[in-house]
């Protein structure tokens, strides 16, 4: 059977391109180009059939079917050769029974997808290993691409650099200075990407990254190239798989470019196209307070949008205020019926600590999704018999200045209420078990 796909315009005018053309809008009207597929084709096998296969594949050794976005090759990217694909075998992420934490909050059905479970610990993975791959069937098949270039808030980089040197591939990643992680600036530096910190924020880099790739022989792997969006579909496929094709009540999500939110929906809007489910979640997207345009947006009903300045956050992976799929995300939350809801600095700081003395280790970024649940909850919006999941987009280890800045009770506009910092005292035994007893208890 041949599996096909293209890039069409997002407007609707109808313009295509080969997946294989150097092109990020449209010519014609300067709408985002969408992966299509041939869903005729795609349909010929039946929803069980494509069950089966897909769980008949899921860690398989047999390469690339293993990886939780190439075991669904033909739905994600079937024209590229497997000898071609650039895979850690990414996705299969846990999805972790918050057990403790969603009888606290009232919601016994509470799971947190730990996509930060990954190569490089974000998300970020899922998108790159399809990006990173087309460009090697690009150059295989003789097309002139000297580097792949991105613009990053310090995930998309470490990834990029990560998949990119996997391939031999330059990579050139735009940081803003002095804006990311110590993990994130470390993870291309150490995976020999050229690194150029730039004295802006995100959107600044944005902006000449998109010059930079007016070159076409310089990729540009930002998330308005929608080959990401094709990887990064596959959470929500993979959710719906590992509740045995059972479809969850809400989906929260933290959202800044909004690239993974569209992605999520055109996962699940293709199950439900080819029959695999038959209704979809709601999805509520969480933003920081500091960087909220979506949030904005939805309060006029999303008949107003306004680009914002966004400002510093401990959520650093979401401070942009001009998302580039705006359009995109819209449009999932209209099918979804969505909600936006947003979180203060206290706020995200304090859902994840909460959500860490319950086993987990999140993200600031987890922290807005948990606060924005936790609004939801006590508002009667989700139910206490909803199937619930959040989604931690990465790893709590690439935030340590984070976690350290917080149970030191050193973070501005922060009250760290569950901070637990380290008791300090000499090698005595008396001490040592006097404060034992004061912490615990004797039974
Ligand atoms: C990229 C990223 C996001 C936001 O995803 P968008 O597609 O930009 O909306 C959220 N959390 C983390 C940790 C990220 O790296
Ligand atoms: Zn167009």
């Amino acid at each position: 059977m041949a599996y096909h796909c293209w890039f069409e315009c997002v407007r609707g005018c109808g313009r295509r391109y080969s997946i294989f053309d150097v092109v990020y809008q449209c010519e014609d009207c300067g709408g985002l180009l969408d992966v299509e597929h041939d869903l005729e084709a795609l349909k010929e096998r039946s929803p069980e059939a494509w069950k089966a296969l897909f769980d008949q594949r899921t860690r398989t050794n047999e390469w690339p079917y293993g990886s939780g976005v190439w075991g669904k090759k033909e739905w994600v990217m079937p024209l590229v050769d497997n000898e071609n694909v650039v895979s850690m075998y990414e996705g299969h992420t846990n999805c972790f029974w918050a057990e403790r934490l969603g009888k606290e909050v009232g919601v016994p059905d509470l799971w947190v997808k730990l996509c930060g479970n990954s190569h490089t610990g974000s998300f970020k993975d899922l998108g790159l290993t399809v990006l990173i791959s087309v460009v090697k069937q690009m150059i295989a098949d003789g097309k002139p691409i000297r580097a792949v270039a991105c613009a990053s808030t310090g995930d998309t980089s470490a990834a990029l650099a990560a998949y990119a040197a996997a391939a031999g591939i330059p990579a050139v990643v735009l940081l803003p200075k002095g804006k990311v992680s110590t993990a994130q600036l470390i993870q291309p530096i150490a995976n020999g990407a050229l690194v150029l910190a730039l004295d802006t924020d995100f959107d600044g880099c944005m902006r000449v990254v998109q010059e930079i790739t007016r070159d076409p022989t310089i990729y540009l792997a930002n998330s308005m190239n929608s080959l990401r969006i094709e990887g990064q579909k596959t959470v929500g496929i993979e959710i719906v798989q590992q509740f045995d094709w059972e479809v969850p009540d809400w989906i929260v999500i933290p959202v800044g470019n909004l690239g993974n939110v569209s992605a999520l929906g055109k996962g699940l809007l293709m199950m439900k196209e080819l029959g695999l489910i038959d209704r979809l979640p709601r999805i509520a997207c969480a933003q920081s307070e500091r960087a909220n345009p979506l949030y904005l947006s939805y309060l006029t009903g999303f008949k107003e949008y306004r680009p914002v300045q966004a400002r510093k956050t401990l959520a650093s992976a979401i401070q942009i205020g001009d998302p580039v799929s705006y359009e995109r995300a819209v449009k999932t939350l209209r099918l979804f019926n969505g909600v936006v809801e947003q979180a203060s600095e206290d706020e995200l700081a304090d859902a994840a600590a909460r959500a860490d003395r319950t086993g987990m280790y999140c993200c600031p970024h987890t922290g807005v999704a948990l606060a924005v649940l936790f609004k939801l909850i006590a508002r009667g919006e989700i139910k206490s018999s909803d199937r619930v999941i959040v989604i931690s987009t990465a790893h709590g280890l690439k935030f340590t200045d984070f976690k350290v800045g917080y149970h030191e009770r050193k973070l501005e506009d922060v009250i760290a209420r569950h901070a637990n910092p380290p008791v300090e005292l000499p090698p005595d035994y008396e001490q040592v078990s006097r404060a034992i007893d004061r912490a615990i208890r004797p039974l």
